[in-house]
């Protein structure tokens, strides 16, 4: 298809519509639109989702967290979790088709949560659907509210309605925040445990925890200090949290939680304080919306800003890199490097376009990087393909794409996530993994040389016979 003015997209929601900031690969991408497989349900492939909201509950102190659903399903969700460290139980409601079918699978959930409700050991069971008791219905909003003072929360995350593990954070934190703002509008409640005796910014989005730690520095001048993050580690800070001057859409995804803020009468403002341009942004939105003097917030931000400033002239960036992640922090990620001096020209996330991310999407444009939401796996390969980066931030399988090409690759999640990003900390952290990562140019390159003439997919390993290729389908001769 020809590109004209009436046929070009519209929308910056990628598979339907990408953006273009660059001239040679405009054909090339756009072939690559027509060509690639849309996975079942035109969705990002990532991880089954509901690890997002288990991983939620199983960091909550005193939370019991219930999975139901296919033993498949749980086993996945269980080992991931102790993967990551959960260091407690799973809970495991099983079926079979009768139970499901007859609704006894309901009774069970309810038996399961009465047992366990001991209020001396929780202050809150999550239950979680999976797919299949989702897709049937199994109605979790009819488990009792509340069980002995411990409250009972129900949620539905099925890898067919949510599309990403980030996005399923905030449906259990959305859930949680909004049972919490119930109890205190109805009374009085348990005062959080830390509480600053100055008005917080209540945080939305898991940080590396330096990162809180660098925004309350930030936010001091202003006579402010770094509230709770949610989703929070106690239920008491869910109160902490809703009693915020202000919350900050730090990850853009949580429009759950963002709801919830509003609906306790608090304002929520996007972005959040990474680079130079992002900070000033960021403090002079927090100001305002706060009421402060406009002397004090030009204060807060000569402060701030000289030692980012000086942090990112200390730690500068050489190289062409794209990036790509499930985790709702790309594209501060990708300001960051772009400050850093980085050329980044592709920027995909796997999570939705919200209000929250406007500011670092229009920034990013600004300076000419391809932004695109609900991102798939097939457009951050072509991505790669086309740019041929210097370094390739990804998930698992595009790191693994990028590697095969001898193009460094750092997965997003575990070594980009696990650092700080806001303040002068990150820019000086993410300079370091990502030298790191592109000196491994030459090793790269020695090995695809070293390994030339291997065979690869069906034909790699050690075979005593050559792999015999079958003929497609419709060529293969009938018995
Ligand atoms: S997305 Fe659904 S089917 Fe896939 S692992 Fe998760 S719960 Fe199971």
């Amino acid at each position: 298809m020809v590109p004209t003015a009436s046929n070009q997209p519209a929308s910056r929601i990628c598979g339907a519509a990408p953006p273009w900031s660059n001239a040679h690969s405009k054909w090339s991408m756009m072939r690559t639109d027509a060509a690639y497989p849309k996975c079942a349900h035109d969705q990002p492939q990532s991880m089954c989702p509901a690890f997002g909201a288990l991983r939620v509950g199983l960091r909550m102190r005193r939370t019991a967290t219930i999975l139901t659903g296919s033993a498949c399903c749980v086993y996945g969700l269980t080992f991931i979790s102790h993967f990551y460290g959960a260091r407690r139980s799973v809970g495991y409601v099983p079926f079979n088709s009768e139970s499901l079918v007859k609704g006894r699978l309901f009774e069970d959930i309810r038996d399961a949560v009465l047992r366990l409700a001991d209020p001396t050991r929780h202050d809150a069971i999550v239950v979680i659907n999976l797919c299949i008791p989702t897709a049937s219905g199994v109605p979790l909003q009819r488990l009792p509210q509340e069980v002995a003072g411990v409250r009972i929360i129900g949620i539905d995350v099925p890898g067919f309605g949510v599309p990403t593990h980030a996005e399923a954070k905030d449906v259990l934190a959305g859930a949680m925040l909004k049972y919490a703002r119930a109890e205190a509008e109805q009374g009085a409640v348990a005062p959080p445990r830390a509480r600053s005796g100055k008005p917080t910014v209540a945080l939305l989005g898991e940080m590396f925890p330096a990162d809180p730690v660098s925004i309350d520095a930030l936010l001091d001048p202003l006579g402010l200090a770094a509230g709770p993050m949610v989703p929070t580690r106690d239920w008491r800070e869910l109160y902490g949290a809703l009693d915020c001057a202000i919350a900050a859409a730090i990850h853009p995804f949580y429009s759950n939680c963002v709801r919830e803020f509003e609906e306790a009468g608090r304002p929520v403002i996007p972005s959040a304080p990474v680079g130079q341009a992002a900070t000033a942004a960021w403090l002079d939105a927090i100001g305002a919306a706060c009421g402060i003097a406009r002397s004090k917030i030009d204060r807060a931000k000569n402060a701030a800003l000289s030692s980012i400033r000086a942090a990112l002239a200390d730690s500068p960036i050489k190289g062409r890199i794209t990036v790509s992640g499930y985790e709702g922090s790309e594209l501060l990620v990708a300001r960051l490097l772009v400050e850093s001096g980085a050329d980044v020209p592709y920027v995909g996330t796997a999570c939705p376009e919200t209000p929250w991310s406007a500011p670092d999407r229009d920034w990013l444009e600004a300076q000419g990087v391809q932004v695109c939401y609900r991102a798939s796996l097939d457009r951050d390969i072509a991505a790669v393909d086309t740019f041929s980066p210097d370094l390739a931030i990804g998930t698992p399988p595009l790191v693994q794409h990028a590697k095969s090409r001898s193009v460094p690759a750092l997965y997003f999640t575990n070594l980009i996530s696990a650092r700080p990003l806001m303040g002068p900390a990150g820019a000086v952290s993410l300079a370091q993994i990502v030298h790191g990562a592109m000196t491994n140019k030459a090793r790269f390159t020695r090995m695809s040389e070293f390994f030339t003439g291997i065979g690869t997919g069906p034909t790699a390993g050690i075979w005593q016979q050559a792999t015999q290729r079958q003929p497609p389908l419709g060529e293969r001769k009938t018995c």
